[in-house]
Protein backbone atom coordinates (compact mmCIF):
# COMPACT_ATOMS: atom_id res chain seq x y z
CA UNK A 1 0.00 0.00 0.00
CA UNK A 2 1.40 3.07 -0.96
CA UNK A 3 1.85 5.75 2.22
CA UNK A 4 -1.02 8.22 2.17
CA UNK A 5 0.60 11.38 3.92
CA UNK A 6 3.59 10.52 1.21
CA UNK A 7 0.35 11.15 -1.60
CA UNK A 8 -1.18 13.73 0.14
CA UNK A 9 1.80 15.78 -0.03
CA UNK A 10 2.69 15.00 -3.87
CA UNK A 11 -1.37 16.56 -4.34
CA UNK A 12 0.07 19.66 -2.28
CA UNK A 13 3.51 19.96 -4.43
CA UNK A 14 1.46 19.52 -7.91
CA UNK A 15 -0.41 22.63 -7.04
CA UNK A 16 2.10 24.68 -5.69
CA UNK A 17 3.18 24.83 -8.93
CA UNK A 18 0.05 26.20 -10.20
CA UNK A 19 -0.20 28.75 -7.26
CA UNK A 20 3.46 29.76 -7.15
CA UNK A 21 4.12 28.86 -3.43
CA UNK A 22 7.41 29.42 -2.00
CA UNK A 23 9.49 27.03 -0.37
CA UNK A 24 8.64 28.67 2.79
CA UNK A 25 5.29 28.09 2.20
CA UNK A 26 4.89 24.79 1.17
CA UNK A 27 7.28 23.74 3.94
CA UNK A 28 4.14 25.63 6.25
CA UNK A 29 1.65 23.66 5.08
CA UNK A 30 3.33 20.00 4.62
CA UNK A 31 3.05 19.19 8.59
CA UNK A 32 0.74 18.99 11.10
CA UNK A 33 0.79 21.94 13.39
CA UNK A 34 0.63 19.37 16.60
CA UNK A 35 0.46 15.70 16.56
CA UNK A 36 -0.22 13.82 19.91
CA UNK A 37 -0.04 10.49 20.34
CA UNK A 38 -1.82 8.49 23.62
CA UNK A 39 -2.09 5.19 25.19
CA UNK A 40 -5.44 4.40 26.75
CA UNK A 41 -5.90 1.40 29.28
CA UNK A 42 -9.02 -0.15 28.90
CA UNK A 43 -10.82 -1.92 31.31
CA UNK A 44 -11.79 -5.10 29.96
CA UNK A 45 -15.02 -7.25 30.48
CA UNK A 46 -13.34 -9.98 32.41
CA UNK A 47 -11.31 -7.87 34.47
CA UNK A 48 -7.65 -7.43 32.74
CA UNK A 49 -6.40 -4.01 31.08
CA UNK A 50 -5.32 -3.54 27.50
CA UNK A 51 -3.69 -0.88 26.23
CA UNK A 52 -4.57 1.22 23.05
CA UNK A 53 -2.95 3.63 20.92
CA UNK A 54 -4.51 6.76 19.68
CA UNK A 55 -3.71 9.84 17.74
CA UNK A 56 -4.73 13.31 17.05
CA UNK A 57 -3.33 15.61 14.29
CA UNK A 58 -4.62 18.67 14.30
CA UNK A 59 -3.40 20.23 10.75
CA UNK A 60 -3.59 23.28 10.62
CA UNK A 61 -6.01 26.13 12.19
CA UNK A 62 -5.54 29.12 10.18
CA UNK A 63 -9.43 29.20 9.30
CA UNK A 64 -10.80 28.21 12.48
CA UNK A 65 -10.64 25.59 15.00
CA UNK A 66 -9.21 21.93 13.86
CA UNK A 67 -11.98 19.96 12.14
CA UNK A 68 -12.17 15.89 11.77
CA UNK A 69 -13.62 12.99 12.58
CA UNK A 70 -12.19 10.22 14.83
CA UNK A 71 -11.18 6.48 13.17
CA UNK A 72 -11.89 3.28 15.23
CA UNK A 73 -9.71 0.47 12.95
CA UNK A 74 -7.25 -1.86 13.60
CA UNK A 75 -5.52 -0.18 10.55
CA UNK A 76 -5.12 3.29 11.61
CA UNK A 77 -1.68 4.80 11.00
CA UNK A 78 0.14 8.09 11.77
CA UNK A 79 0.59 8.50 8.33
CA UNK A 80 -2.91 7.77 6.96
CA UNK A 81 -4.24 10.07 10.36
CA UNK A 82 -1.56 12.80 8.87
CA UNK A 83 -2.75 13.04 5.58
CA UNK A 84 -6.73 12.84 6.51
CA UNK A 85 -6.09 15.60 8.58
CA UNK A 86 -4.36 17.56 5.63
CA UNK A 87 -7.08 16.62 3.35
CA UNK A 88 -9.83 18.36 6.35
CA UNK A 89 -7.84 21.29 5.93
CA UNK A 90 -8.83 21.34 1.85
CA UNK A 91 -12.04 20.47 2.56
CA UNK A 92 -13.10 22.77 4.96
CA UNK A 93 -11.50 25.76 3.09
CA UNK A 94 -13.23 24.83 -0.43
CA UNK A 95 -16.82 24.49 1.86
CA UNK A 96 -15.84 27.82 3.08
CA UNK A 97 -16.73 26.83 6.86
CA UNK A 98 -14.83 28.29 9.34
CA UNK A 99 -12.87 25.63 10.48
CA UNK A 100 -9.38 24.20 10.03
CA UNK A 101 -8.35 20.57 9.66
CA UNK A 102 -7.61 17.48 11.81
CA UNK A 103 -8.32 13.90 12.27
CA UNK A 104 -8.20 11.38 15.17
CA UNK A 105 -8.25 7.73 15.31
CA UNK A 106 -7.40 4.48 17.90
CA UNK A 107 -5.85 1.00 16.47
CA UNK A 108 -8.68 -1.17 17.32
CA UNK A 109 -10.88 -3.23 15.71
CA UNK A 110 -14.23 -2.37 18.00
CA UNK A 111 -15.94 -5.69 16.40
CA UNK A 112 -13.76 -7.30 18.99
CA UNK A 113 -15.69 -4.71 21.93
CA UNK A 114 -18.21 -5.50 23.91
CA UNK A 115 -20.71 -2.30 24.03
CA UNK A 116 -19.37 -1.71 27.55
CA UNK A 117 -15.62 -1.67 26.54
CA UNK A 118 -16.08 0.45 23.27
CA UNK A 119 -17.45 3.14 25.64
CA UNK A 120 -15.05 2.67 28.17
CA UNK A 121 -12.51 2.91 25.56
CA UNK A 122 -13.81 6.09 23.92
CA UNK A 123 -14.26 7.89 27.00
CA UNK A 124 -10.48 7.16 27.78
CA UNK A 125 -9.16 8.94 24.32
CA UNK A 126 -11.35 11.58 25.42
CA UNK A 127 -9.30 11.55 28.92
CA UNK A 128 -6.15 11.67 27.30
CA UNK A 129 -6.90 14.79 24.54
CA UNK A 130 -9.28 16.20 26.49
CA UNK A 131 -6.79 19.59 26.85
CA UNK A 132 -6.17 19.72 23.50
CA UNK A 133 -9.70 19.97 22.31
CA UNK A 134 -12.54 22.07 22.57
CA UNK A 135 -15.17 24.30 21.11
CA UNK A 136 -12.83 26.94 19.78
CA UNK A 137 -9.93 24.18 19.85
CA UNK A 138 -10.33 21.62 18.20
CA UNK A 139 -13.74 19.52 16.84
CA UNK A 140 -13.94 16.11 16.15
CA UNK A 141 -17.08 14.11 14.90
CA UNK A 142 -17.58 10.85 13.51
CA UNK A 143 -15.12 8.73 10.87
CA UNK A 144 -15.16 5.00 9.91
CA UNK A 145 -16.37 2.65 12.61
CA UNK A 146 -17.66 5.65 14.96
CA UNK A 147 -20.95 7.16 15.39
CA UNK A 148 -23.38 9.33 17.14
CA UNK A 149 -23.87 6.95 19.89
CA UNK A 150 -19.63 7.31 20.62
CA UNK A 151 -19.74 11.20 20.27
CA UNK A 152 -22.29 11.02 22.86
CA UNK A 153 -20.45 9.77 25.34
CA UNK A 154 -17.54 11.34 23.90
CA UNK A 155 -19.32 14.80 24.85
CA UNK A 156 -20.37 13.59 28.48
CA UNK A 157 -16.94 12.44 29.46
CA UNK A 158 -16.00 16.19 28.31
CA UNK A 159 -18.68 18.09 29.73
CA UNK A 160 -17.82 16.09 33.07
CA UNK A 161 -14.07 16.67 32.73
CA UNK A 162 -14.59 20.33 32.42
CA UNK A 163 -17.26 21.05 34.64
CA UNK A 164 -19.59 22.89 32.10
CA UNK A 165 -22.05 22.12 29.31
CA UNK A 166 -20.26 22.09 25.91
CA UNK A 167 -22.49 20.46 23.23
CA UNK A 168 -20.57 21.90 20.31
CA UNK A 169 -16.68 20.75 21.24
CA UNK A 170 -17.80 17.64 19.32
CA UNK A 171 -20.45 16.80 16.23
CA UNK A 172 -22.31 14.56 14.84
CA UNK A 173 -24.41 13.82 17.61
CA UNK A 174 -27.63 12.50 18.06
CA UNK A 175 -30.54 14.67 17.13
CA UNK A 176 -32.01 14.08 21.34
CA UNK A 177 -28.12 14.98 22.20
CA UNK A 178 -27.60 18.37 20.47
CA UNK A 179 -27.62 16.38 16.59
CA UNK A 180 -28.45 18.42 13.72
CA UNK A 181 -31.59 17.75 11.55
CA UNK A 182 -30.64 16.48 7.93
CA UNK A 183 -27.14 15.37 9.07
CA UNK A 184 -27.77 11.92 8.04
CA UNK A 185 -28.28 12.66 5.13
CA UNK A 186 -26.38 15.46 4.39
CA UNK A 187 -23.31 13.96 2.55
CA UNK A 188 -25.55 12.42 -0.30
CA UNK A 189 -27.25 15.36 -0.34
CA UNK A 190 -24.65 17.56 -0.95
CA UNK A 191 -23.23 15.19 -3.62
CA UNK A 192 -26.82 15.69 -5.44
CA UNK A 193 -26.82 19.15 -5.36
CA UNK A 194 -23.21 18.88 -7.14
CA UNK A 195 -24.97 16.56 -9.72
CA UNK A 196 -27.65 18.92 -10.63
CA UNK A 197 -25.43 21.75 -11.25
CA UNK A 198 -23.06 19.48 -12.99
CA UNK A 199 -26.11 18.62 -15.49
CA UNK A 200 -27.10 21.92 -15.96
CA UNK A 201 -23.23 22.87 -16.97
CA UNK A 202 -23.26 20.36 -19.45
CA UNK A 203 -26.93 20.12 -20.66
CA UNK A 204 -27.91 16.87 -19.38
CA UNK A 205 -31.70 16.48 -18.59
CA UNK A 206 -32.30 14.53 -15.35
CA UNK A 207 -34.44 11.74 -17.06
CA UNK A 208 -31.52 11.47 -19.60
CA UNK A 209 -28.65 11.04 -17.46
CA UNK A 210 -27.73 7.94 -15.97
CA UNK A 211 -25.73 7.17 -12.89
CA UNK A 212 -24.35 4.32 -10.99
CA UNK A 213 -23.66 4.22 -7.65
CA UNK A 214 -20.97 1.85 -5.78
CA UNK A 215 -21.64 1.30 -2.25
CA UNK A 216 -25.60 1.17 -0.73
CA UNK A 217 -24.45 2.80 2.65
CA UNK A 218 -24.98 6.29 4.28
CA UNK A 219 -23.59 8.01 1.47
CA UNK A 220 -24.70 5.86 -1.37
CA UNK A 221 -28.16 4.99 -0.66
CA UNK A 222 -28.99 8.79 -0.21
CA UNK A 223 -26.92 9.96 -3.01
CA UNK A 224 -28.90 7.38 -5.20
CA UNK A 225 -32.41 8.02 -3.06
CA UNK A 226 -31.89 11.81 -3.60
CA UNK A 227 -30.55 11.29 -7.03
CA UNK A 228 -34.21 9.69 -8.12
CA UNK A 229 -36.32 11.79 -6.18
CA UNK A 230 -35.19 14.74 -8.56
CA UNK A 231 -35.73 12.37 -11.71
CA UNK A 232 -32.56 11.18 -12.34
CA UNK A 233 -31.90 7.38 -13.66
CA UNK A 234 -30.26 5.44 -11.50
CA UNK A 235 -29.62 2.42 -12.86
CA UNK A 236 -27.19 0.44 -10.72
CA UNK A 237 -26.39 0.49 -7.32
CA UNK A 238 -23.41 -2.39 -5.59
CA UNK A 239 -22.79 -3.21 -1.94
CA UNK A 240 -19.83 -5.43 -0.77
CA UNK A 241 -21.97 -8.33 -1.91
CA UNK A 242 -22.64 -7.62 -5.25
CA UNK A 243 -24.24 -5.00 -7.59
CA UNK A 244 -27.92 -4.48 -9.74
CA UNK A 245 -28.49 -2.72 -12.95
CA UNK A 246 -31.91 -1.97 -14.78
CA UNK A 247 -31.54 -0.11 -17.74
CA UNK A 248 -35.18 2.28 -17.41
CA UNK A 249 -33.91 2.70 -13.53
CA UNK A 250 -34.35 1.03 -9.93
CA UNK A 251 -36.85 2.49 -7.18
CA UNK A 252 -34.36 3.43 -4.78
CA UNK A 253 -36.38 2.72 -1.60
CA UNK A 254 -37.58 -0.80 -2.19
CA UNK A 255 -33.63 -1.66 -3.14
CA UNK A 256 -33.03 -0.58 0.40
CA UNK A 257 -36.10 -2.61 1.78
CA UNK A 258 -35.14 -5.09 -0.47
CA UNK A 259 -31.48 -4.70 1.17
CA UNK A 260 -32.55 -4.90 4.25
CA UNK A 261 -34.72 -7.81 4.18
CA UNK A 262 -31.66 -10.20 2.71
CA UNK A 263 -28.52 -8.05 3.32
CA UNK A 264 -27.39 -7.32 -0.05
CA UNK A 265 -29.08 -5.55 -2.88
CA UNK A 266 -28.57 -8.56 -5.30
CA UNK A 267 -31.03 -10.25 -6.71
CA UNK A 268 -33.28 -7.59 -6.62
CA UNK A 269 -36.68 -8.28 -9.14
CA UNK A 270 -36.42 -6.98 -12.23
CA UNK A 271 -32.55 -6.25 -12.14
CA UNK A 272 -29.98 -8.25 -13.31
CA UNK A 273 -27.55 -9.13 -11.55
CA UNK A 274 -23.77 -7.82 -11.95
CA UNK A 275 -20.32 -8.86 -9.96
CA UNK A 276 -19.66 -5.63 -7.31
CA UNK A 277 -16.57 -4.54 -9.28
CA UNK A 278 -18.04 -4.26 -12.63
CA UNK A 279 -20.43 -1.73 -11.66
CA UNK A 280 -17.84 0.27 -12.29
CA UNK A 281 -17.21 -0.22 -16.00
CA UNK A 282 -21.09 0.36 -16.98
CA UNK A 283 -22.22 2.59 -20.25
CA UNK A 284 -23.70 5.71 -17.94
CA UNK A 285 -23.17 8.61 -18.36
CA UNK A 286 -21.89 9.55 -14.26
CA UNK A 287 -20.18 6.98 -11.86
CA UNK A 288 -20.60 7.96 -8.00
CA UNK A 289 -18.12 5.90 -6.23
CA UNK A 290 -19.46 5.89 -2.39
CA UNK A 291 -17.58 2.62 -1.05
CA UNK A 292 -13.71 2.21 -0.28
CA UNK A 293 -10.45 4.54 -1.21
CA UNK A 294 -8.26 2.65 -4.41
CA UNK A 295 -11.93 1.64 -6.27
CA UNK A 296 -10.58 2.96 -9.63
CA UNK A 297 -7.11 1.92 -10.21
CA UNK A 298 -4.30 1.19 -12.72
CA UNK A 299 -6.22 -2.44 -13.58
CA UNK A 300 -9.66 -1.19 -13.95
CA UNK A 301 -9.31 2.18 -15.23
CA UNK A 302 -9.32 1.81 -18.86
CA UNK A 303 -12.21 0.35 -18.77
CA UNK A 304 -14.39 3.08 -17.34
CA UNK A 305 -16.95 4.46 -19.37
CA UNK A 306 -18.61 7.19 -17.61
CA UNK A 307 -17.82 10.45 -18.69
CA UNK A 308 -18.03 11.73 -15.23
CA UNK A 309 -17.40 10.49 -11.67
CA UNK A 310 -18.08 12.16 -9.04
CA UNK A 311 -16.21 10.86 -5.75
CA UNK A 312 -18.62 10.78 -2.85
CA UNK A 313 -16.12 8.36 -1.22
CA UNK A 314 -12.78 9.57 0.21
CA UNK A 315 -9.97 8.93 -2.48
CA UNK A 316 -12.04 5.97 -4.35
CA UNK A 317 -9.21 7.32 -7.34
CA UNK A 318 -5.11 6.25 -7.49
CA UNK A 319 -3.06 8.94 -8.73
CA UNK A 320 -2.17 6.64 -11.33
CA UNK A 321 -5.43 5.99 -12.28
CA UNK A 322 -6.52 9.73 -12.26
CA UNK A 323 -4.01 10.59 -15.00
CA UNK A 324 -5.30 8.37 -17.06
CA UNK A 325 -8.50 9.73 -16.67
CA UNK A 326 -7.43 12.42 -16.74
CA UNK A 327 -5.84 11.92 -20.62
CA UNK A 328 -9.57 10.40 -21.53
CA UNK A 329 -10.95 13.51 -21.13
CA UNK A 330 -13.57 12.10 -17.98
CA UNK A 331 -14.53 14.86 -15.58
CA UNK A 332 -13.69 13.79 -12.02
CA UNK A 333 -15.18 15.87 -9.51
CA UNK A 334 -12.82 15.63 -6.37
CA UNK A 335 -14.38 14.29 -2.84
CA UNK A 336 -13.13 17.46 -0.86
CA UNK A 337 -15.88 19.50 -2.71
CA UNK A 338 -18.57 16.35 -3.51
CA UNK A 339 -18.30 14.86 0.22
CA UNK A 340 -18.12 17.83 1.64
CA UNK A 341 -22.25 17.92 2.70
CA UNK A 342 -21.27 16.10 5.79
CA UNK A 343 -19.07 18.28 7.12
CA UNK A 344 -20.82 21.11 6.33
CA UNK A 345 -23.67 20.00 7.93
CA UNK A 346 -21.36 19.57 11.21
CA UNK A 347 -20.74 22.98 11.17
CA UNK A 348 -24.07 23.82 11.11
CA UNK A 349 -24.43 21.63 14.35
CA UNK A 350 -22.11 23.68 15.98
CA UNK A 351 -23.65 26.89 14.97
CA UNK A 352 -26.88 25.77 16.32
CA UNK A 353 -24.72 23.99 19.42
CA UNK A 354 -23.46 27.75 20.37
CA UNK A 355 -26.87 29.26 19.63
CA UNK A 356 -28.34 27.16 21.40
CA UNK A 357 -30.94 27.50 19.28
CA UNK A 358 -32.46 24.36 16.48
CA UNK A 359 -33.33 24.94 12.82
CA UNK A 360 -36.21 22.75 10.63
CA UNK A 361 -34.71 20.42 7.85
CA UNK A 362 -35.48 22.84 5.08
CA UNK A 363 -33.45 25.77 6.34
CA UNK A 364 -30.57 23.26 7.40
CA UNK A 365 -30.93 21.78 3.47
CA UNK A 366 -31.58 25.39 1.99
CA UNK A 367 -28.39 26.57 3.81
CA UNK A 368 -26.02 23.23 2.68
CA UNK A 369 -27.49 24.10 -0.99
CA UNK A 370 -26.26 27.16 -1.37
CA UNK A 371 -22.89 26.70 0.51
CA UNK A 372 -21.97 23.68 -1.67
CA UNK A 373 -23.46 25.11 -4.92
CA UNK A 374 -21.47 28.23 -4.93
CA UNK A 375 -18.33 26.32 -3.62
CA UNK A 376 -19.23 24.06 -7.15
CA UNK A 377 -19.46 27.22 -9.34
CA UNK A 378 -16.27 28.94 -7.99
CA UNK A 379 -14.32 25.30 -8.84
CA UNK A 380 -15.84 25.27 -11.81
CA UNK A 381 -14.62 28.55 -12.89
CA UNK A 382 -11.13 27.76 -11.66
CA UNK A 383 -10.95 25.44 -13.34
CA UNK A 384 -11.50 27.04 -16.74
CA UNK A 385 -9.34 30.02 -16.08
CA UNK A 386 -6.63 28.19 -15.09
CA UNK A 387 -7.42 25.49 -17.79
CA UNK A 388 -6.05 22.87 -15.34
CA UNK A 389 -7.93 19.16 -14.02
CA UNK A 390 -11.23 19.81 -11.41
CA UNK A 391 -9.11 17.88 -8.58
CA UNK A 392 -5.95 20.70 -9.20
CA UNK A 393 -8.92 23.69 -9.20
CA UNK A 394 -10.42 22.85 -6.09
CA UNK A 395 -7.01 22.31 -4.11
CA UNK A 396 -5.73 25.76 -5.80
CA UNK A 397 -8.61 27.59 -4.54
CA UNK A 398 -8.61 25.65 -0.78
CA UNK A 399 -4.66 26.45 -0.61
CA UNK A 400 -4.96 29.76 -1.64
CA UNK A 401 -7.73 30.24 1.11
CA UNK A 402 -5.54 28.70 4.09
CA UNK A 403 -2.55 29.97 2.86
CA UNK A 404 -4.77 34.29 2.71
CA UNK A 405 -5.70 33.60 6.48
CA UNK A 406 -1.84 32.58 7.64
CA UNK A 407 -0.50 35.82 5.36
CA UNK A 408 -3.12 37.91 7.47
CA UNK A 409 -1.86 37.14 10.53
CA UNK A 410 1.63 37.12 9.39
CA UNK A 411 2.56 33.78 9.96
CA UNK A 412 4.22 32.77 6.28
P1 LIG B 1 -20.95 2.88 5.11
O1 LIG B 1 -20.16 1.92 5.92
O2 LIG B 1 -22.30 3.33 5.59
O3 LIG B 1 -21.19 2.27 3.63
C1 LIG B 1 -20.20 1.71 2.85
C2 LIG B 1 -20.88 0.88 1.75
O4 LIG B 1 -19.90 0.43 0.82
C3 LIG B 1 -21.62 -0.36 2.23
O5 LIG B 1 -22.85 -0.45 1.54
C4 LIG B 1 -20.71 -1.51 1.78
O6 LIG B 1 -21.43 -2.70 1.53
C5 LIG B 1 -20.18 -0.93 0.51
N1 LIG B 1 -18.97 -1.58 -0.01
C6 LIG B 1 -17.86 -1.97 0.65
N2 LIG B 1 -17.01 -2.54 -0.22
C7 LIG B 1 -17.59 -2.50 -1.44
C8 LIG B 1 -17.22 -2.95 -2.74
N3 LIG B 1 -16.05 -3.53 -2.95
N4 LIG B 1 -18.10 -2.76 -3.76
C9 LIG B 1 -19.27 -2.17 -3.56
N5 LIG B 1 -19.66 -1.71 -2.35
C10 LIG B 1 -18.84 -1.91 -1.32
O7 LIG B 1 -19.99 4.12 4.88
P2 LIG B 1 -20.37 5.61 4.42
O8 LIG B 1 -20.54 6.46 5.61
O9 LIG B 1 -21.45 5.53 3.39
O10 LIG B 1 -18.99 6.07 3.74
C11 LIG B 1 -18.66 5.71 2.42
C12 LIG B 1 -17.48 6.56 1.97
O11 LIG B 1 -17.82 7.95 2.05
C13 LIG B 1 -16.19 6.41 2.81
O12 LIG B 1 -15.08 6.61 1.95
C14 LIG B 1 -16.28 7.58 3.77
O13 LIG B 1 -14.99 7.99 4.25
C15 LIG B 1 -16.87 8.63 2.84
N6 LIG B 1 -17.51 9.77 3.53
C16 LIG B 1 -18.56 9.57 4.37
C17 LIG B 1 -19.18 10.66 4.97
C18 LIG B 1 -20.39 10.49 5.85
O14 LIG B 1 -20.98 11.51 6.23
N7 LIG B 1 -20.81 9.26 6.15
C19 LIG B 1 -18.69 11.96 4.75
C20 LIG B 1 -17.61 12.14 3.89
C21 LIG B 1 -17.03 11.02 3.29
Amino acid sequence: MSDPFKNAKQQLYNVAKVLDLNDQELEYLSEPKKFIVVSIPLKMDDGSTKMFSGFRSQFNDDRGPFKGGIRYHQNVSIPEVKALSMWMTWKCAIADIPFGGGKGGIIVNPEELSQGELERLSRGYIRAIYKDIGIDVDVPAPDVNTDGQIMAWMVDEYNTLVGRQELGVITGKPVDFGGSLGRTEATGRGGVYILEQLAKKKGMKPKDTSIAVQGFGNVGYYFALIAEELGFKVVAVSDSKGGIYKESGLNIEKVMSHKNAGGSVKDFEGAKNIEGDKILELVVDILAPAALENAINEKNVEDVKAKYIIEMANGPITPEAEEVLNENGVLVVPDVLANSGGVTVSYFEWVQNREGYYWQEDEVNEKLQKKIVDAFNQSFDEMERLKINFRAAVYALAIKKVLDSARAKGVV
